[in-house]
């Protein structure tokens, strides 16, 4: 049996059901949360609202999200468990750094860093016992700089060390993904655990295969986005079909990178319902029934969010 750790404890992965592969409940800059609060304004409300999300997902067939929100992404692993038992839907947690890395582990080592993460896969997050189940590294427009090398090199041997899985945030309009796999070959770390997110920011189908031929997952995370690169709806919707039907179907998982409250946007916790009214359900109610016009199967539907989030952390 195969299992991977969720912050209510492990899972067995072929219980995962339909997951998304790439969500934040809500983001914010490390220790904000704790300093300036009055910047979430009521905090019940905004627990109010994720609690409302997530039933509404679980109420439509979602049953795991993986919430990839870092240390510098505001991560508040008590919340994310609190949450999982508040409305059953369960949720994957994340060790590793997002593009805010800390100026603290810019001079560390990746042999320094590593260890940090594997304590918080094999002990816990904030001595709570609740453990990471994915490992989740960031690198934007800039490429990959010299600290964020350090925390690549330091995600792959923790991966090798743990067996946990890599999540990246990539900017795909400017092939970073390539520049991750680099460094992750460079580690020897087998490619069949890395997920190269974002990747539907381009629609580049030379780039998105060539990823796919080197062995790693694409997250086709960003679906109902309001974010202002990469295509529009129609547009991810239409590079998704074509990706399938190349073949490459299985190894691609979709998901929305879609955040009650963002880390760059307002206190108002509902504001990320004006660029998205469907939240996580976007996938389900709008993109699927569109791939299935554009010439997909439901069994290919299915395939994205069942068998590929299972195969990738399992397999
Ligand atoms: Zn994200």
């Amino acid at each position: 049996m195969t299992t991977v750790n969720s912050v209510l404890g492990p899972l067995e992965v072929a219980d995962l059901g339909f997951t998304l592969t790439h969500e934040h409940l809500f983001t914010a800059s490390a220790g904000i949360q704790r300093t300036y609060p009055e910047l979430f304004g009521d905090f019940q409300v905004l627990t109010n609202e994720v609690v409302s999300a997530l039933s509404e997902a679980r109420d439509g067939g979602v049953r795991t999200i993986i919430e990839v929100s870092t240390l510098d992404l505001g991560r508040d692993i008590r919340f994310l468990a609190d949450m999982a038992a508040r409305t059953g839907v369960n949720i994957i947690a994340a060790t590793g750094i997002w593009r805010d890395i800390p100026r603290s582990l810019w001079n560390r080592t990746p042999d320094e860093i590593a260890p940090l993460f594997v304590r918080e896969i094999e002990q816990g997050i904030e001595g709570t016992g609740v453990r990471a189940g994915i490992i989740k590294v960031a690198n934007d427009a800039e490429g990959v700089t010299r600290e964020g090398e350090i925390i690549l090199r330091a995600a792959a041997r923790a991966a090798k060390q743990t067996g946990v899985r890599i999540s990246t945030h990539s900017y795909a309009p400017g092939r970073v993904g390539e520049q991750q796999v680099a460094i992750f070959e460079d580690e020897g770390l087998d490619l069949n655990r890395v997920y190269i997110g974002h990747s539907n920011d381009s629609t580049d189908l030379e780039y998105l295969l060539g990823l796919v031929a080197r062995g790693v997952w694409l997250g086709f995370d960003r679906h109902g986005t309001a974010l202002p690169i990469g295509p529009d709806g129609e547009g991810r919707a239409q590079t998704l079909a074509a990706l399938i039907k190349a073949g490459a179907g299985n190894r691609v998982m979709v998901s929305h990178d879609w955040s009650v409250l963002g880390v760059s946007r307002t206190s108002d916790p509902r504001a990320s319902r004006g660029y998205n009214s469907d939240g996580w359900l976007y996938a389900k109610r709008r993109l699927f029934p569109r791939l299935l016009e554009l010439g997909i199967t439901q069994e290919q539907i299915d395939q994205l969010n069942v068998d590929n989030p299972r195969h990738f952390l399992g397999g």
